[in-house]
């Protein structure tokens, strides 16, 4: 029931998350590097490992990449392989349950193609295990049997890419993520690039859309595009419903504040996050734990998807004691700092 409620919510809209929009998520992905707008200097990078790799007759080394959720690491995976010009096969650390399961994706690749594993930190110990040998020599080590008869037998697998995504690369264990040869760290967009993604996505999508009306979207797309993408469909229903063709600023204005997202893509979790700190911590430190508590959020969700924005925003910090609401985020709810609050956490605002 919570969930249906939460599908409901436009408030959704923001959680950048996964789930049953996979097949219209697929049809907006870019194909090529040259469509994959922004991250410059991660595309150029790859673009050089790619063509050495093509060069040498090797599989591209291991790639990591890294970075908040909806910013394009499942999209670069699709890129990678297709211009390596091999197969791609896509799962998650979740649904990998038992080292058995890594075994039989791994002993059907062929050579040279490349794996995706989404959630790459989230891979339990003993399938992570059974990776290392794969990524290092490609060989998988099965112990056959049991106590003293019992036999390791090394199969030889087909060369092939890794490429792991996360969004906590902190959380990676460092014999893992030491396998990993490329590691890439995915930043958020700007509001020009992300007016570009808007401006490609209602192309493929059959929307007509404004010059202004898309650059207003991309302003409150948090810096990532699966936001961006997701504003654009429902800021595109409630022009259609008000009867026009054409998506005008005056549409995208209107559609996001019936949304609730503020001028800066902030919506009511975000604005609450920033009021529980402020009026129920003194503006903190508060640990996360609680402030997720108190506000009634996991703090997963928190971690991952609120707070780089915030953090990007310089509205709040990570301290070893626990959040803290700086002078942007006062700013922000309309609310003064105290002088204590501002002298404990000047250190952390630029100015
Ligand atoms: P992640 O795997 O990091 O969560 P995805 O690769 O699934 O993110 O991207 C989410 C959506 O955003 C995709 O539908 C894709 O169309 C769009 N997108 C992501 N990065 C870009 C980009 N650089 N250029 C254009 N569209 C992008």
């Amino acid at each position: 029931m919570f969930d249906d409620e939460r599908d409901l919510d436009p408030g959704r809209l923001v959680m950048s998350t996964k789930g049953e929009l996979d097949a219209e998520e697929n049809a907006l992905r870019p194909k090529t590097m040259a469509d994959y707008v922004g991250q410059s200097k991660v595309k150029e990078n790859l673009g050089v490992y790619i063509s050495s790799a093509k060069m040498r007759g090797e599989p591209l080394d291991h790639v990591l990449l890294y970075g908040p959720p909806g910013l394009g690491k499942t999209t670069l995976a699709h890129i990678i392989a297709a211009e390596l010009g091999v197969q791609l096969k896509l799962t998650s650390g979740p649904a990998i349950e038992r080292s058995g399961d890594l075994a039989a994706i791994l002993t059907n690749l062929n050579e040279g193609d490349v794996l995706f594993i989404d959630e790459v930190h989230r891979l339990n110990r003993s399938v992570e295990e059974v990776l290392y040998s794969a990524m290092e020599d490609y060989a998988l080590d099965i112990i056959v049997g049991k106590g003293p008869s019992a036999r390791n037998i090394r199969f030889t697998l087909k060369k092939f890419t890794l490429v792991g995504a996360t969004t906590k690369a902190g959380m990676l264990a460092s014999p893992l993520r030491d396998r990993f040869g490329v590691l890439c760290r995915l930043e958020m967009y700007t509001p020009a690039e992300l007016a570009q993604i808007v401006t490609r996505s209602a192309k493929v999508l059959g929307i007509e859309i404004a010059p202004d009306a898309a650059a207003e979207i991309a302003r409150r797309s948090r810096g990532t595009p699966r936001i961006a993408n997701r504003l654009l469909k429902r800021v595109r229903d409630f022009a259609a419903v008000h009867g026009n063709d054409r998506v005008a600023l005056g549409d995208a204005r209107y559609a996001l504040q019936r949304m609730d997202i503020d001028e800066l893509g902030l919506d009511d979790t975000d604005r609450g996050l920033l009021r529980a700190l402020i009026e129920k911590f003194g503006g903190g430190p508060a640990g996360l734990e609680t402030l997720a508590a108190t506000i009634n959020e996991d703090a997963n969700t928190i971690e991952d998807v609120y707070e780089p924005y915030l953090l990007q925003l310089g509205f709040i910090a990570r301290t070893p004691r626990g959040r803290v609401c700086l002078k942007g985020g006062y700013e922000h709810m309309g609310m003064k700092m105290s002088d204590k609050q501002r002298r404990q956490t000047s250190m952390f605002d630029e100015e």
